[in-house]
């Protein structure tokens, strides 16, 4: 089977357009389609620095190789960060993967752990949560958003890049509406160019199935431990249903994308309407203190 676009034997199928491609061809059409995102939604400007968070796990090690391939020519900086949650036997092995990674781009690598920041770890914070049935992933993703916001401003950077693909904006995107959380689908809108401190996801537009296929042709390494606390959530389940639905549907996770795209900048022009600043942070929320902070602060006291 030969490629569709030059003489080489085709390795890949891409299911919802027919397409077959070879290794070569394959990896050069993720990254036109990464720089295609960069500028269609304006993600970085020129000279600006690019703060990429590296957690050690194929979409964001892919990520650092791609935009690190663009800094260069496309004349902006990076600099890799990593949250470590002080997850016994999981970070550890992704810490070394990443370090290791960093040095062979040579690009400036640092670590801010929950420990230094909060002065707890996750286990630590799971302990004092009030309600047990706060899932561990959503008490994670709170401090993980403090932490990178934190890393963020201590190296300097203008942007924030994370390896979010398709796939997980899909999934938060159903969380969201099952939880009846109609605020956060607002936060979806990949434009962010209003923000002061923008969160960029130049991978939002590529299916996960594609990532993981560019880190194997491209022989990356990644973490292959799971986190212990990855299925306590319904994010699982929800990967597994729209994952069935596009195997009977090819096509059907890219119909669910341009909806997200309509339905969060029409959620995102209603919030600002009541857009207000967290008297704790600063940072925009829409009542007094963010979900950031309300969150900390309750940790906090349950610490003392
Ligand atoms: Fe945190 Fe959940 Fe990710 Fe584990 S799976 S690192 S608990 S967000
Ligand atoms: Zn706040």
């Amino acid at each position: 089977m030969k490629c569709d676009r030059c003489e080489n034997l085709a390795v890949y199928t891409r299911k919802y357009s027919g397409e077959k491609l070879c290794s070569k061809c394959f990896s050069n059409s993720i990254v036109r389609k990464t720089a295609k995102t960069i500028s269609k939604y304006n993600m970085i400007q020129h000279n600006e620095l690019v703060a990429v968070a590296v957690s050690g796990g194929k979409d964001s090690l892919a990520l650092l190789k791609i935009i690190n391939e663009m800094a260069s020519t496309h004349n902006f900086q990076i600099k890799a960060i990593t949250i470590d949650e002080g997850i016994p036997g999981y970070r550890n092995e992704a810490l070394e993967i990443v370090e290791k990674f960093c040095s062979e781009l040579n690009v400036e690598h640092k670590v801010y752990a929950y420990k230094d920041l909060f002065e707890m770890t996750l286990d630590e914070a799971l302990e004092l949560r009030d309600n047990k049935k706060t899932s561990s992933c959503s008490i994670c993703g709170t401090l993980r958003r403090r932490a990178i916001d934190f890393a963020a401003n201590d190296v300097g950077a203008d942007v924030i890049a994370t390896g979010h693909n398709l796939d997980d904006t899909l999934q938060t995107f159903v969380i969201n509406m099952l939880s009846g959380d109609t605020t956060k689908i607002g936060w979806m809108d990949p434009d962010t160019s209003s923000n002061s401190l923008r969160k960029i996801k130049p991978f939002c537009e590529i299916y996960e199935s594609e990532i993981v296929f560019y880190a194997f042709t491209n022989n990356m390494p990644f973490q292959s431990e799971p986190c212990p606390h990855m299925n306590e959530g319904i994010r699982t389940e929800i990967r597994e249903f729209l994952n069935s639905l596009e195997n009977q549907h090819s096509g059907i996770k890219n119909n669910l994308y341009q909806s997200i795209l309509k339905v969060s900048q029409i959620v995102k022009n209603s919030n600002s309407k009541q857009k207000t600043t967290c008297t704790k942070c600063g940072s925009e929320c829409t009542g007094n203190v963010c979900s950031v902070c309300s969150m900390v602060l309750k940790l906090k006291e349950n610490q003392t």
